[in-house]
C-alpha cells in the first residue's frame, strides 16, 4: 500500500476488536513512538519497548503484555533474538504478529536489516498465530522474497493501487532550480525539499532565507537536539519549509504537506515513492516536483559522484577470491593510490582495477546502483503516464490513464519527439551494460522496430557494443 493510505489502520482497528494483544515489529524507535502515540490517541492501549527505556519501564511494558493488558505491543526485530522472550511469548495469549516496513526483510528491499530474518523463528514458535506484513514500497519480487524469508506458505498478497489521485507529479528539466522553487513554492503552506547532500541542504536554506522563506535544515550531520528542534518547528508550522536529506521522513506524519520538491534525481524509485508519499495525507491536492538538469542525467557525472564503499568492495573480493595474495594486492593498490579514507571515487581506480581482472567483481557491486540510476532516467524521460511507469515497476501491470501527472495533463497537446541516438546513448556508458529488453521497456511509447533501428545505427557507427542481450558504449579511446 502506498505511503499515507492507511497501513496503520490495518492493525489499529483489529487490535480494538481482538481479545489479546498484537505484536508489532517496527524498524525504528522514532517510528515506534509515533505509531504508539497515534494509536493511543484513538483509544488503543498501545505499549512500546525499546533500548532507550529504563529497566523498570521495560519490565512494566512486559508486564502489560504478559498480563494481557494491552492491545498493541511495539518492539524492534532485535528483541526476537532473545530465546527467553520467545519462550515467554509461547505462554502468553497473542492475537497476531504485525511486521511494519516489511521490505526491510528482503535483501531486495532498499534498507535490508539482517535482524529481520529472525522473525521466522518467532513465527515458527507461534505456529497458529496470524501474520500481517505491511510495506509501502515493495515490488512483486520483494513481496515474493518477504514470503520466502518469513517461511509462511499460505500468505495472501493484497496490493493497493499505487496511484494517489491527489498527488500531482511534475518532472521538470530546469537550469535554475533555485529560481524554480522561488517561483513555485507556496509560501502559505508546508513543504519539504529533498536535497542529496548535507552541504546543499545548508546552501539552499541560506538562499531561501535570503528570499524571505522560512526554511530550516535537517540532515544526519546536525546534533540530535537540533534535528528535533527543527522538526518540531516544521511540525508546528513555524517554519514553512524543511530542506532535508533522505535522513528525514520515516514515520513523519504531517497532514498538510502541500509540496515536495526533489532537488535532483533520487537514487531509487522506492525512495522517490516514500518521499512523495509524505505529501497530501489529508487527501487534498499536493504537488510533487522532481527537478533535474543536464548534469544530473549525465552517466559520467553519476560515476564521479558515486563513491566506492571500500568495505563492501573488499568484502566482495574476499568472497570471490579466497586467495590472500590477491586481497593483499588490492590493499596495496589502495595504499599506492594514497587512499586515506574508506571511500574513493570510482573513476580514479577503475582503470587500475580493470587490468587486474577485478572489474567483474567491481561491477557486481556497482551495477545495482547503475541499474537504479537507469530506471530513474527512464522514469524522468518517459513520455507516457508517470503512474503507469510506477505501476509497471512495482506491480508489473499498467494502470489506467490518470489526470494527475504532467504527461497525462498535457496528453492532448503533446507531440512525441522522434527517438534519437542521444536517447539511447544517454542510457549506456563504457562501463555499464544495459539489457536490450530494458531499453525497449524504458522507451515503451516508441515502436520496437524504431528502437531497434536506432540501436543498429549506433552499432554500425561503432558507438555501441552488443553482446548477447546487453548493450554498452564502446571505449572512445
Ligand atoms: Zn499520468
Amino acid at each position: 500500500m502506498p505511503t499515507g493510505t492507511g497501513k496503520s489502520l490495518c492493525y489499529q482497528l483489529p487490535s480494538l476488536l481482538l481479545d489479546h494483544p498484537l505484536i508489532v515489529i517496527c524498524p525504528l524507535i522514532s517510528l515506534m513512538l509515533d505509531q504508539c502515540y497515534q494509536a493511543r490517541k484513538h483509544g488503543v492501549r498501545a505499549v512500546t519497548i525499546h533500548s532507550g527505556m529504563r529497566i523498570a519501564e521495560q519490565e512494566e511494558a512486559y508486564r502489560l503484555l504478559y498480563s494481557d493488558q494491552c492491545d498493541l505491543f511495539f518492539m524492534s526485530p532485535e528483541r526476537i533474538q532473545s530465546e527467553v522472550f520467545i519462550d515467554t511469548l509461547r505462554q502468553c495469549q497473542i492475537s497476531g504478529i504485525v511486521i511494519d516496513e516489511a521490505h526491510c526483510i528482503s535483501q531486495w528491499g532498499y534498507d535490508f536489516r539482517p535482524s529481520y530474518l529472525q522473525i521466522k523463528n518467532l513465527i515458527e514458535a507461534l505456529p497458529s498465530i496470524p501474520v500481517l506484513a505491511l510495506t509501502a514500497t515493495a515490488t512483486v519480487g520483494t513481496c515474493e522474497d518477504i514470503m520466502t524469508v518469513l517461511g509462511v506458505q499460505d500468505m495472501q498478497l493484497i496490493r493497493k493501487d499505487r496511484r494517489r489521485d491527489n498527488l500531482h507529479l511534475n518532472i521538470q528539466r530546469v537550469d535554475d532550480k533555485n529560481q524554480f522553487i522561488i517561483d513555485h513554492i507556496d509560501r502559505e503552506s508546508s513543504s519539504i525539499i529533498y536535497v542529496r547532500s548535507r552541504k546543499h541542504v545548508e546552501l539552499l536554506c541560506q538562499y531561501l532565507n535570503r528570499k524571505k522563506i522560512i526554511a530550516i535544515p535537517y540532515h544526519a550531520g546536525l546534533h540530535k537536539g537540533e534535528r528535533e528542534k527543527n522538526q518540531a518547528l516544521w511540525f508546528s508550522d513555524h517554519a514553512q519549509c524543511i530542506v532535508a536529506t533522505n535522513a528525514f521522513g520515516m514515520g513523519v506524519n504531517k497532514n498538510n504537506v502541500r509540496q515536495i520538491f526533489h532537488y535532483g534525481i533520487p537514487p531509487t524509485i522506492e525512495e522517490y515513492m516514500q518521499e512523495i508519499g509524505r505529501a497530501g495525507r489529508d487527501g487534498e491536492v499536493a504537488h510533487c516536483y522532481l527537478l533535474y538538469n543536464q548534469k544530473d542525467i549525465s552517466i559520467s557525472r553519476f560515476k564521479e559522484r558515486n563513491m566506492i564503499d571500500w568495505g563492501r568492495f573488499i568484502a566482495g573480493i574476499s568472497k570471490k577470491y579466497q586467495d590472500v595474495r590477491k586481497q593483499e594486492k588490492l590493499l596495496s593498490l589502495k595504499e599506492k593510490l594514497g587512499i586515506k579514507t574508506d571511500d574513493i571515487k570510482k573513476s580514479e581506480v577503475l582503470n587500475q582495477i580493470s587490468f587486474r581482472g577485478l572489474k567483474p567483481i567491481f561491477d557486481s557491486i556497482q551495477q545495482p546502483k547503475m541499474q537504479n540510476f537507469t530506471t530513474m532516467i527512464g522514469f524522468i524521460s518517459t513520455v507516457t503516464c508517470r503512474y503507469e511507469f510506477l505501476s509497471q515497476y512495482f506491480d508489473r501491470h499498467h494502470a489506467v490513464i490518470c489526470q494527475s501527472c504532467d504527461n497525462c495533463k498535457r496528453e492532448e497537446t503533446k507531440v512525441l519527439q522522434p527517438l534519437s541516438k542521444d536517447h539511447i546513448i544517454q542510457l549506456v556508458s563504457v562501463n555499464a551494460t544495459i539489457k536490450l529488453t530494458d531499453v525497449i521497456r524504458l522507451f515503451s511509447s516508441y515502436k520496437k522496430s524504431d528502437i531497434l533501428s536506432v540501436i543498429s545505427e549506433l552499432y554500425e557507427e561503432e558507438q555501441i557494443r552488443v553482446t548477447d542481450d546487453f548493450i554498452s558504449r564502446t571505449d572512445p579511446s
